[in-house]
Order: structure tokens, then C-alpha cells, then sequence
């Protein structure tokens, strides 16, 4: 590659929309542009990028013997239909019609698309297992896409399907496409863990999502200090043992005036009172229309993964203004689950707990003094809230949970059968008997990866690629490109290492050394090698990862074998 003829529109200063390192490097480095929101062009060095994670995933899931197919990106409505999901999805499906009027959409993920090529080909227990994969740009129509490529609306994900005769085949496939997933990470280059997750819109019971570490990431995970249990905060189970409150002598249910003070924070304040002193009572709409008030400790967080599973819905959402005014008499601030109209759940935290302040569905007027066993009967206890640091571990008997924040790049789903039994997906057993086909898929965000890659590795200068992902490993910098001595080392040097299969850029550039290097810096090529008069005059260039601050001189002669091998890995400066 050489500078002068690729087209890297790189930029000084940050773009003022992005928020995050990753796009604002991005944008910086001449690797990507926004189209509309969420929506991107990817320029040659961002796209090289793009297809060294794409060729990672596709070695090792060709190793892992998936198979590659490509399926369309505009789906018809018919299938999605049949499994459900054209009603279920909601606005993130970008649903189009065609000239004719027909109904159709743009594949946020392919479950059904797959599920109809495998129930019309598929028809004995001899076809199966089937791993099927595409890597293909996806849409959804996000509610608020940002972060550049970490939350895009149009995106390119990697997405594999596997079919099986039996559970203990989907599950022999499960951990065969975990490992693969852990293969591919490994060769990325990036720090990550992979934790349990709740299954969210694409349904089935076990789960486990990859996790890059980064204080950006807009996920909380935990994990046990002692054991390997880690899971995503939504998802964490809690132990039982660390809900038990503190036996209190009894008070008086108590209404006490709190005029305008709504919030938890407020009103702990206003009444001089700690936040795990009360009941946050949210009120949540559920799929088949239930209202649901969801009961959880003042200093906590209610997880909406949770609380859909101890409901057993599809799906859960705040509810409107309208019908918080219904179930409680009051505005948005007030509520509380005495009186209150709907079906009210309880986090086990707040099991035996006396002492308690909550809403007293009138406006301007909360409860102290509220024993929940005492005014509240027969109320129904589950496992509501987020984990967060210090709780105890479930696994293991003394571990306890730290916190971190992750980028998820991956997530692994056992299906069962939801797809099989909606669209009708069989075999025949050898005693020609049918049965239900057993499903897992697995998704990568391609270009959720390359954005998680420089959150991870990048300082104030721009991005430090790993050496796997890098648009080019080595980058060659004639100090003055007009001087025929440095020029011709240069050109000799580039074409040695292209000869060598590494993939080299040439700063054939006639701009100053600080505006190559600065280039340099922010493009995040690994390895750069400056040849400047006075080394070059002793016979010597200047070595430097891009991780470095420290510059190490080789001879010229050296240069071509000491690079292959340092691009290889193999070596260390
Ligand atoms: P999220 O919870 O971040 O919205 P998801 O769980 O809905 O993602 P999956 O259905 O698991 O996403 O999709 C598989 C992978 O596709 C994700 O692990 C992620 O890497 C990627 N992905 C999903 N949504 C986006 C998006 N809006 N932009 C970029 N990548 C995405
Ligand atoms: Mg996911």
C-alpha cells in the first residue's frame, strides 16, 4: 500500500457527534464516514479492518466445520409471521413492501430465513447435524443508535445456525461453537470474558455472551473473584442467603406528606432517610397486556431480563402515563403496593422487611413504617434485581462478585425447538418417526468488533491495533521522501517485505516527518520503521511499535528479516 495513492481522508480534530474513543478514531483515521444515523461508509482502511475480523471468524468456523451460505438481507413477512416474530419484534424491524404491496423486512437476524431452507431440504436424521453461517450486513432499526460502529443500525454481523436430531448433539455443537468463538477472540488480539446472558428477542434457554472489557461498554458484568462464574448483571443469579433483612421491632404504617419528592432521591432527603430504607415500585406493562408493579430495594436495580422470566412473558416495558395514573390514582412518583391496581411481584431482598417507606398512591403522600409481610398478603417473591459488586457468589461457598463493563462482540443461544415447532422443521428418526429439529445460532458483531478492538488499544494519539486486525503491520517512513538515498532504501525495503508477504504501507508522502508520524500514531499501524538521514548514513533505521515510546535501531540489512518475524509475532523488540 503506499500513502500517496490510498485514500485516507484522516482529520485533526474530532468529529463533535461522537461520544466514544472508538468512533471518534474512527472518523479521525479515514476509516469511516456516517451516512445517516447509524449508518456508515467504510473508506479501503477501515473496510481492511472489517475483512480481517470477517476472515478470523470465517477460518474458524470453517475449521469448526460450519458452512457458509449467504441468505437474503430483504425477508418476506410470511415467515416471520409463522414464527411469531412480525408481531413481537417491534420497531427495530424495518419492515418494507414491495410494488406489489407485499410485505417484507430487512434481516435483523435469520432464524426464520434458515429455518425454511432446513425444513424444505432437510428429511432424515442422516442430514443432520447442519451448521450453517453467513456473514452478512444486518439492520435494525435501533432506538438510539451512537458509538459509531459499536451500536449501528445497519451493521455486519456473523450469524450460524446449527440442527440436530437430539439436545445432547445441540449441546456437543454449543460448547464446539463456544470454543471456536473463544479461538477467534484469542487470535483477534482483544481481552475478553465470556459470561452467562439472558436470550432476549431471539428466545431459548441457555446462553452466554463475549464480553470485551472496556469501561465504555455499555454492559455490566460480574464476576466471582474465586470460581468462574460470570454472567452479565441482568442475567446473575443471586444467592437466596444474602436477601435476609434484619429483624426489626414493629412500627406503625405512618402517611406522611411529601409534596413534588418522587424520586428515591428525593424523597430519601426530604425524609432525612437512606435509600435501602425503600420500596421502588415500578410499574411495567407486559406483552399480553398485565399490568405488573415490580417491587425492588431503594438502592437497587430492577432487571427487566428478570423480571420477563419470573413473569414467563415475551416481553416487559415500562408502562405509559396513562396507566401508571390508573393503577395508582396518582402521577408518575407516587406508587407503592398497597391498594395499587395491578399484579405485584417482589424482589427477594425485600422478603421480611419492616421498617419500609413507599408510595401511597395519592399524590404528595408516601408510607413509613410499612411491614411488607404485615400489609401486603400472599405477595409473590422472585429474583428481580441486578447483581452488582460485593454480592455473594451462587456457585461457589465464600466468592464474591466483582464488577466490570464489556462490549458485547458475541453471543452464543440454545434454541430447543421454538423455531422447529413454529415453521415446522422435522427429520425422520431410522423407525420413521418424526421428530422436532434441536437448534442452537450464534452471533458476531463484525463491526462491533473492530469499534471494541480500539476501545480496548488505543492513547491520546489514535488507535493501537492488534497485530491480527491492523489494516497493515508495518508501516515505512522516509523522513524526506524527496531525498533519492532515503527514497530508494525505502522503495528497496517495501518491496523486500511485500516479496515477504507482509502487509506493508509506504508513507511515500512529500509532507513533513511529524505529519507522517502523527499519521502514523493515529492510523495505529503496529510496527513503523523510520529511515532518516543520520542512521541511515551509518547504515542503520529506526524501529518502533506503535505501543512504544522507545525507538530500537537495526541495520538496514537487518530490517526486512527482523520485521517478517516481529509481523509473525514471533519475535520481541
Ligand atoms: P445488544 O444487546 O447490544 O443490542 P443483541 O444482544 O440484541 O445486542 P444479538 O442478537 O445477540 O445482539 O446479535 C449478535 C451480535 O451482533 C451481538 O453480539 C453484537 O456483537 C452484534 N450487534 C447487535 N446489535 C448491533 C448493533 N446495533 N450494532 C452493531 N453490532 C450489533
Ligand atoms: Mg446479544
Amino acid at each position: 500500500m503506499r500513502y500517496r495513492h490510498t485514500f485516507i481522508p484522516t482529520l485533526r480534530h474530532d468529529p463533535a457527534e461522537a461520544e466514544v474513543v472508538s468512533h471518534k478514531l474512527l472518523v479521525r483515521a479515514g476509516m469511516i464516514r456516517q451516512v445517516a444515523r447509524g449508518i456508515y461508509d467504510f473508506l479501503p482502511l477501515g473496510l481492511r479492518v472489517v475483512r480481517k475480523v470477517e476472515a478470523i471468524v470465517r477460518e474458524e468456523l470453517n475449521r469448526a466445520g460450519a458452512q457458509e451460505i449467504l441468505m437474503p438481507a430483504v425477508c418476506p413477512a410470511e415467515l416471520w409471521q409463522e414464527s411469531g416474530r412480525w408481531e413481537q419484534y417491534g420497531k427495530e424491524l424495518l419492515r418494507i413492501k414491495d410494488r406489489h404491496d407485499r410485505e417484507f423486512c430487512i434481516g435483523p437476524t435469520h432464524e426464520e430465513i434458515v429455518t425454511d431452507i432446513v425444513r424444505r431440504e432437510i428429511r432424515s436424521y442422516r442430514d443432520l447435524p447442519l451448521n450453517l453461517y453467513q456473514i452478512q450486513t444486518k439492520f435494525r432499526d435501533e432506538v438510539r443508535p451512537r458509538f459509531g460502529l459499536m451500536r449501528g443500525r445497519e451493521f455486519i454481523m456473523k450469524d450460524a445456525y446449527s440442527f440436530h436430531t437430539d439436545l445432547a448433539d445441540c449441546q456437543r455443537e454449543y460448547q464446539n461453537m463456544f470454543d471456536a468463538y473463544r479461538r477467534i477472540f484469542d487470535r483477534c488480539g482483544l481481552m475478553y470474558r465470556p459470561v452467562e446472558a439472558d436470550t432476549g428477542s431471539i428466545g431459548g434457554t441457555l446462553s452466554h455472551e463475549f464480553q470485551v472489557l472496556a469501561e465504555s461498554g455499555e454492559d455490566a458484568i460480574v464476576s466471582c473473584h474465586k470460581c468462574q462464574y460470570a454472567a452479565n448483571v441482568e442475567k446473575a443469579e443471586l444467592s437466596l442467603s444474602s436477601a435476609q433483612p434484619p429483624v426489626l421491632s414493629p412500627q406503625a404504617l405512618t402517611k406522611v406528606h411529601t409534596p413534588d419528592q418522587r424520586t428515591i432521591d428525593e424523597v430519601a432527603t426530604f425524609l432525612g432517610e437512606a435509600p435501602n430504607r425503600f420500596i421502588k415500585t415500578l410499574v411495567y406493562v407486559t406483552d399480553t397486556g398485565t399490568v405488573v408493579a415490580a417491587l425492588i430495594r431503594g438502592d437497587q436495580e430492577l432487571s427487566e431480563a428478570k423480571l420477563k422470566t419470573a413473569l414467563g412473558c415475551q416481553w416487559v416495558a415500562l408502562a405509559d402515563e396513562a396507566t401508571v395514573v390508573k393503577a395508582t390514582n396518582a402521577p408518575i412518583g407516587f406508587a407503592g403496593p398497597i391498594g395499587i391496581k395491578a399484579t405485584v411481584l417482589s424482589d427477594w431482598s425485600l422478603r421480611g422487611g419492616a421498617h419500609l417507606i413507599c408510595g401511597a398512591n395519592e399524590r404528595d403522600y408516601h408510607l413509613t413504617g410499612l411491614d411488607l409481610g404485615r400489609e401486603v398478603s400472599a405477595l409473590t417473591f422472585a429474583d428481580l434485581r441486578q447483581a452488582r459488586a460485593g454480592d455473594p457468589c451462587p456457585r461457589c461457598p465464600d466468592g464474591t462478585f466483582t464488577a466490570h463493563r464489556g462490549i458485547e462482540v458475541g453471543q452464543t443461544f440454545y434454541l430447543g425447538t421454538k423455531y422447529s415447532k413454529a415453521l415446522g422443521a422435522t427429520y425422520q428418526d431410522a423407525q420413521g418417526q418424526d421428530h422436532l429439529i434441536e437448534m442452537g445460532c450464534y452471533g458476531i458483531g463484525i463491526t462491533r468488533t473492530v469499534a471494541a478492538a480500539i476501545e480496548q488499544n488505543h492513547d491520546a494519539n489514535g488507535i493501537q491495533w492488534p497485530l491480527a486486525l491492523a489494516p497493515a503491520t508495518v508501516t515505512i517512513i522516509p523522513v524526506n521522501s524527496n531525498d533519492e538515498t532515503m527514497r530508494q532504501a525505502a522503495e528497496n525495503l517495501y518491496t523486500t517485505l511485500l516479496a515477504a508477504g507482509v502487509e506493508v504501507m509506504l508513507d511515500d508522502r512529500d509532507e513533513r516527518p511529524g505529519v507522517k508520524f502523527k499519521d502514523a500514531d493515529l492510523i495505529g499501524i503496529p510496527l513503523r520503521v523510520t529511515i532518516g538521514p543520520k542512521s541511515l548514513a551509518r547504515g542503520m533505521v529506526e524501529l518502533k511499535r506503535r505501543t512504544e515510546t522507545q525507538s530500537t535501531e537495526v541495520t538496514l540489512d537487518a530490517a526486512a528479516a527482523t520485521l517478517v518475524s516481529l509481523s509473525r509475532g514471533e519475535a520481541v523488540l
